[in-house]
């Protein structure tokens, strides 16, 4: 039976590494792909586990030597897919997930056009910004600099969700997370025959629903939000209108869905 390659991006921030390891949790069958970068390693990163982390000498040789399956540079580093971790998936027959930014995966994208595309979007730039600065918070120190790099960059980034095959938008995580079940037990019943063991009918329905097509009344508010619809040339996101009433310790994030 033949893998599937499935492919994930999201501004960061988004709760991406956040959905795909709960849903790593739950099924089996699915490779995870360890990128390479040359930034630092954040918190509790491990090498070789969230990343394999190497130096921008180490990582231009790589690019020469025709390692990688796609590479990019993002927020200052480098960061790219190792063709060997296609390969294995590909002989252990296993599905794989790349984590990528939109950048990689047109890359993938004109390579494979077979591979299933998801996009992943916060809800709007204030809850985004929350769960950047609690994430930047649970590593030890607040960045507001990288905050807002990484804010700035999300308008750009969601511009792309139209090269996705699936759009998800994480608000609630087990939502979020049933629905990133629900498309990968989808695509395997579609391409492969595979049955779905449980409520079958609910997780086609669930996943259909997430097709891009399907999806436009479900993204008028984040793409208003973010300024995204019916804008013309760029736009600065606009957090004056916010109180902090989101940015304390506490907010909506934090209470009950990590
Ligand atoms: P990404 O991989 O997209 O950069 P993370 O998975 O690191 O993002 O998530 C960023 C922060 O947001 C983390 O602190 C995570 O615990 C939190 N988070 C992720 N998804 C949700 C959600 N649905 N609700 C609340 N907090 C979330
Ligand atoms: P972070 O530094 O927050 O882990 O990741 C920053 C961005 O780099 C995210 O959008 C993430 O998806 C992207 N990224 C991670 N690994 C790769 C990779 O191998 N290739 C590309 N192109 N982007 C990656």
């Amino acid at each position: 039976m033949a893998g599937i390659l499935f492919i994930i991006s999201a501004p960061s921030g988004s709760g991406k590494s956040t959905l795909v390891s709960e849903v790593r949790k739950q099924l089996s069958g699915i490779e995870f792909s360890v990128s390479w970068t040359t930034r630092p390693p954040r918190g509790s990163e491990q090498n070789g586990r969230e990343y394999n982390f190497t130096t921008r000498e180490e990582f231009e040789r790589m690019i020469a030597a025709g390692v990688f399956l796609e590479h990019a540079e993002v927020f200052g580093s480098y960061y790219g897919t190792a063709r060997q971790s296609l390969e294995e998936a590909r002989s252990a027959g296993h599905d794989l997930l790349l984590d990528i930014d939109v950048q990689g995966a047109a890359q993938v994208r004109a390579k494979m056009p077979e591979a299933v595309s998801i996009f992943v979007m916060p809800p709007n730039p204030r809850v985004l910004r929350t769960r950047l600065r609690n994430r930047s918070r649970a590593e030890g120190v607040v960045k507001e600099e990288e905050v807002y790099r990484r804010l700035n960059a999300a308008r750009n980034e969601i511009e792309n969700y139209r090269e996705y095959g699936y759009i998800l938008v994480n608000d609630m995580l087990d939502r979020a997370v049933a629905q990133l079940e629900a498309i990968v037990l989808a695509e395997r019943y579609y391409r492969n025959g595979e049955a779905i063991a449980y409520r079958s009918r609910r997780v086609l329905e669930v996943a259909a629903a997430c097709l891009q097509a399907n999806s436009q009344e479900r993204l008028k508010p984040v793409l208003e939000a973010f300024r995204i619809m019916g804008s013309t040339g760029q736009q600065q996101l606009n957090f004056e209108e916010d109180s902090d009433e989101e940015d304390s310790d506490d907010d909506e994030e934090d209470s009950d869905d990590d």
